[in-house]
């Protein structure tokens, strides 16, 4: 780790990456948006400060890169009301408390539900078999990094009291649904070096040409960051709407096939809500009907009357969740941050999870 440090931390490096950054905005010599898509990138930039180091005129916005913010509210209902039906719930910590339209799982548990938290969802599959009598339901959360390893259990023959509730989104979905945002003027986009690592970097070419805007993948160290936004700038400097892998020692072209294999055998993309967002086209991971036994929204009939509340959802009560998440406001722009909403008692989303842009920037601050 401090080799890691020394090499990926090290001041004299980053000065010289944020002097070729300033180069290229002096070359560009306008105003300029760039968005990254992952709650590990925006705590990097937070905590390393790195926004104070950007020249004047380039913009590094957080846009729908929080897997837990973007559960929908009604997803959330759909686990609380089958841990009041007397199923099993499990999922990982971060979703406890994220808020359904009107109640979380925390809520559920602490009105009698079982709710259970693990740290993977081969944890989950240990608890069904420690307890056979008993239906054992994994709320299945993240984007497609983490979908991987809920497909590998998926096709490995859990117990059969084992099913899945899935929530997973995909990210290149709603890369594409910020591009056609006519409220935001995205030139070039920094793409998760860990979710490219399955995916491989060639999966965001297709993006980069029908968009006109470059895409780089970047790993999660202050000078992966830096680097990658050198690169970025470099290329909307030139015009060219190009991928570019500045994490080679992680990403490759292809990624990983055998994952990718397994991920498009247990899932497939559906049009799904994305929280505070909109309607995704292809932003849900649904299992695939082969693996219908272990789908949980068809095993069970998940009625959420008793447990949903449209008017209290986190828009209504000033929440701006959506509008961060599509790159459209910070959390300075919410009168509630840190003083309503504060990670010990969250008003939304992004203020729940360690990956929210309202948690990171309370627990870093934001902007310098
Ligand atoms: Fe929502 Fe809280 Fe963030 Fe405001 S500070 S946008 S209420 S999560």
């Amino acid at each position: 780790d401090l080799f890691r440090q020394l090499k990926f931390r090290d001041p004299a490096r980053a000065r010289a990456l944020a002097e070729a950054l300033r180069h290229n905005m002096d070359a560009i010599g306008r105003e300029v948006s760039v968005m990254h898509v992952c709650g590990s990138h925006e705590q990097a930039i937070a905590r390393f400060g790195l926004r104070a180091v950007l020249p004047p005129g380039l913009e590094l916005i957080m846009g729908p890169g929080c897997p837990v913010c973007v559960t929908d509210g009604p997803e959330v209902d759909e686990a609380v009301a089958l841990a009041m039906q007397g199923v099993r719930v499990c999922t990982y910590g971060d979703m406890l408390r994220l808020p359904g339209t009107a109640r979380s799982l925390a809520d559920a548990q602490a009105d009698g539900g079982k709710v259970e938290v693990v740290y993977s969802i081969s944890q989950a599959v240990e608890l069904a078999h420690a307890h056979p009598d008993e239906q054992v339901v994994f709320l299945a959360s993240g984007f497609e990094t983490t979908a991987v390893a809920t497909a590998a259990v998926a096709l490995a023959s859990p117990p059969p009291n084992f099913s899945i509730l899935s929530v997973h989104k995909y990210v290149p979905a709603a890369m594409e649904i910020v591009a056609a945002s006519k409220e935001t003027h995205i030139e070039g986009y920094i793409a998760a070096g860990h979710a490219a690592i399955i995916t491989g970097w060639a999966i965001f070419e297709p993006f980069a040409a029908r968009t006109g805007a470059p895409v780089v993948v970047a790993g999660f160290e202050p000078l992966d960051i830096l680097a990658a936004l050198v690169k970025l700038t470099e290329l909307i400097r030139e015009g060219r709407p190009e991928v570019a892998n500045v994490y080679p020692r992680c990403v490759t072209k292809e990624g990983n096939l055998p994952a990718q294999r397994s991920l498009w055998r247990a899932f497939r993309t559906v049009t799904g809500r994305w929280r505070g967002i909109a309607e995704v086209p292809g932003g849900n991971l649904e299992l695939v009907p082969e693996l219908a036994s272990l789908d949980a929204r068809k095993r069970f009939r998940i009625d959420t009357a008793g447990v949903r509340d449209a008017a209290a959802e986190e828009e209504a009560k000033g929440c701006l969740c959506g509008r961060i998440m599509l790159g459209l406001a910070t959390p300075e722009h919410c009168a509630l941050f840190g003083t309503t909403c504060v990670p010990e008692s969250p008003v939304g989303a992004c203020m729940v999870s360690s990956e929210g842009q309202c948690r990171i920037w309370h627990t870093y601050g934001g902007v310098p």
